[in-house]
């Protein structure tokens, strides 16, 4: 790991011809990005591939099409609270959110996603190994990952990334 100062927005743009390939032709993909976002400490080639599987699962989730959506915002300390999730203490964070509207999955499938070799997909279209390995990165990155799945609604990922403050 090579950690480095980045901006996540610039990070996802250049990656758009990439993840339009990855997302395929039926799924149309959507970037929602605010403006001056903080920057975080992490892998630039870390965090493509994070991206990556994350859009090609959404991808695979939508056999008929849909819609898939990058989004990346600040989350202040005050507003970490509102999610709801006990991990993310007081601080400032970058969120990323990669959001489809997919098959979504049922709570007993959810609760296994981050577990290595956990696939639903038939011999040869899937390993498992991608969400196992995005947790890897996430968690190295100090941050957390979190999922919001719906059946027949689709599924929302997001990530927590620490705001890097520079002690200069
Ligand atoms: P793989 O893609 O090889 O199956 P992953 O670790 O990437 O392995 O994902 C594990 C499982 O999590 C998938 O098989 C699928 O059941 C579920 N999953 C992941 N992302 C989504 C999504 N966006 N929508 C529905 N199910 C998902
Ligand atoms: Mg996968």
């Amino acid at each position: 790991m090579r950690p480095k100062m980045l901006n996540l927005t610039d990070v996802v743009a250049d990656m758009h011809l990439l993840l339009k390939r990855v997302s395929g032709d039926h799924a149309q993909l959507e970037r929602q990005h605010a403006r001056d976002l903080w920057p975080v400490m992490a892998d630039i080639g870390q965090f493509e591939q994070v991206i990556t599987n994350l859009v090609q699962n959404a991808r695979d989730a939508m056999p008929n099409g849909g819609k898939i959506t990058i989004a990346t915002r600040n989350v202040s300390a005050k507003e970490t609270a509102q999610f709801g999730y006990a991990e993310l203490v007081d601080g400032d964070y970058v969120l990323v959110e990669v959001a489809d509207t997919g098959s979504g999955m049922p709570p007993e499938v959810a609760e296994r996603i981050f577990e290595p070799f956990f696939t639903t997909k038939e011999i040869g279209k899937g390993t498992g190994l991608g969400l196992s390995m995005v947790y890897g990165i996430i968690k190295q990155s100090n941050g957390f990952i979190y999922v919001d799945s719906t059946p027949g609604e689709g599924t929302t990922f997001r990530i927590f990334l620490p705001r890097y403050v520079s002690t200069e």
